[in-house]
């Protein structure tokens, strides 16, 4: 068989060598011991928590070694993908504060553009190049071209649709295909003179020269030493339309532009030989990698399950719905990270996560489980030791998008705003009241008077006994007094009413008064807020303003 010749019949559009590719992609010149990690998602709608959890790897390995993180949009599957998709997709990761050096980037156009010199960074986009090498194969005997007719054609892509175009759809027929694939590597040059001529498509196999009882032995930096069956699948490189298959783009684009760690979800481990293959048949130096398990959820039954895109949490734009802070989540991810990293911060609370020294070494290798409490809990805290003013920016920002009647509450005065969210802030020991957005709302739309409902009623007490507690709480209040001194008057009042203010004394016989100092604050606490629970009182009236107040007061009297 003439290769050559064959090579010319298939490509002959293609001029250029590999060589002259690889002298328009040098290779990249970095620092000693500098990384460079890419983020390659496919644009089908949205970015998974998974991904995020890779691309925090990704940032990491790159930023902390001086070198560089680029992104690149795998867009081989058209089927699949979702207009727009990359757009977000971009969005969402500034959202969560990633920074790549390099890649793809949304243009002035709204367009995708490529910021760098590897690019195009948009896979859609590199056919030329990809066919350079397939070219290439093809000379070297180590890949051929198998026709189909149109409608065989047809069938084909019919048949990928309904196993959604896995490659489980070559496993599935894998006998029919090898068949057919041996036949292929024994055609002529007649033969393919022939069927270029009738025009029909064709898809290029590499020629694989594994032997599926050898093993192929490989160290993998998150799962170790690992052993592989050798590759003996005439796998496709590339399709009828001329674009790559995730293997070959794979090989090509991370050869070509300098990625010296592939970090990636462990369900391409199976196709590692295939990937070890082509590198040695191209010629490429194999880079190292990273392949990260899956991020699991506990089910009802208390049984791990993968988070699946159905999982509340497993998309990104549902941390936005909720109103998590980007910060809390990237937090909440480095713990899932490196299990020192708590410790870490704990001993740095003000330190970035950026200061941390990241290694892959404490990463789980088995699957790390996500878990929406400990994610409150890491949010909890990072909301109490967020300035005042970035809480009110950040929660408005949040009510602009999701709930724009509060957004108008919150923006209304934005005095009484700050002042609401400076309770409890700063100090040694900050208040944790909220996670997120929608219970930061939850929490304080109290003070707004559109939201201000009885949602707590008293119910241990008689109207009666709550309206004379009330009464000569308003009759004595007096808007000039400090904390001590309105304090003190809810005292009197206690004692006046029968209310027991010595909180040891009232527990030692609970049946010699009506109540306590703390049901006293019960029926002001629910009367100004709706709510058993509120942060200090002193302070909230304080923020409502004496009149308002009061008349929440008078309201709350009038309909007991
Ligand atoms: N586009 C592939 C995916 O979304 C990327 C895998 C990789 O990072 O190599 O799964």
């Amino acid at each position: 068989m003439d290769f050559e010749l064959l090579a010319e019949l298939l490509f002959p559009h293609i001029d250029k060598t590999p060589a002259e590719m690889e002298a328009i992609y040098p290779p990249r010149t970095l620092p000693e011991g500098a990384k460079v990690t890419r983020f390659a998602p496919s644009p089908t709608g949205f970015v998974h928590f998974g991904g995020m959890y890779q691309v925090m790897i990704d940032e990491r390995l790159a930023h902390q070694s001086g070198g560089v993180l680029y992104l690149r949009i795998e867009d081989t599957d058209a089927k699949r993908e979702v207009p727009g998709a990359a757009q977000s997709l971009i969005r969402t990761l500034a959202h969560y504060g990633v920074h790549f050096d390099e890649g793809a980037a949304i243009g002035e156009d709204g367009g995708i553009v490529g910021k760098g010199i590897y690019g195009p960074y948009k896979q859609s986009e590199r056919a030329v190049i990809y066919q350079t090498y397939a070219k290439q194969l093809v000379r070297e005997g180590k890949a051929y071209p198998v026709f189909s007719t149109p409608e065989e054609l047809e069938k084909t892509l019919a048949a990928d649709k309904k196993t959604e175009n896995k490659t489980k759809d070559w496993e599935a027929n894998a006998e029919e295909a090898k068949k057919e694939m041996l036949a292929n590597r024994n055609f002529t040059i007649e033969q393919v003179k022939a069927e270029l001529e009738a025009g029909h498509p064709f898809v290029l196999r590499v020629l694989a020269d594994g032997d599926g009882e050898k093993k192929v032995h490989f160290t993998d930096l998150i799962k170790g030493n690992l052993e592989l069956p050798e590759n003996e699948e005439d796998f496709v490189l590339l399709k009828s339309d001329g674009i790559p298959t995730y293997h070959f783009a794979h090989a090509v684009d991370d050869h070509l532009m300098g990625t010296t760690h592939v970090i990636r979800g462990e369900e391409w481990l199976p196709s590692l030989p295939k990937h070890i293959q082509l590198f040695r048949y191209l010629g490429f130096r194999l880079p190292k990698y990273l392949h990260t398990a899956q991020v699991l959820r506990m089910d009802e039954e208390g049984n791990k399950k993968k988070l699946s895109k159905r999982d509340m949490g497993a998309k990104m734009e549902d941390y936005d719905a909720m109103g998590y802070p980007p910060e809390s989540v990237i937090e909440y991810l480095m713990t899932l990270l490196n299990s020192n990293y708590e410790e870490w911060h704990a001993v740095n609370p003000t330190l970035p996560y950026t200061e941390f020294p990241f290694s892959v070494k404490k990463m789980s290798t088995s699957g790390c489980l996500f878990d929406f409490d400990k994610l409150n809990d890491v949010s909890k805290n990072v909301i109490s030791l967020m300035p005042v003013e970035k809480v009110c920016a950040d929660l408005t920002a949040w009510a602009d998008a999701f709930d724009p009647d509060f957004a108008a509450c919150l923006k209304a005065d934005p005095a009484v705003t700050q002042a609401i969210f400076s309770i409890g802030r700063g100090g040694k020991k900050p208040r944790k009241d909220f996670a997120n957005w929608k219970e930061a709302k939850n929490f304080v739309q109290f003070f707004f008077d559109p939201y201000y409902a009885i949602e707590e009623p008293v119910t241990e007490f008689s109207a009666d006994e709550i309206k004379a507690v009330l009464e000569d709480y308003l009759a004595s209040y007096d808007p000039e007094d400090d904390a001590n001194g309105w304090f003190e008057k809810v005292k009197a009042v206690a004692e006046k009413n029968g209310y027991c203010t010595n909180m040891k004394e009232y527990k030692a016989n609970p049946d010699g008064w009506k109540g306590s100092i703390g049901d006293v604050s019960t029926f002001i606490r629910v009367a100004l807020t709706g709510r058993k629970n509120s942060p200090d009182l002193y302070t909230v009236i304080g923020i409502l303003g004496a009149e308002r107040a009061c008349a929440r007061i008078r309201a709350y009297e009038n309909n007991l």
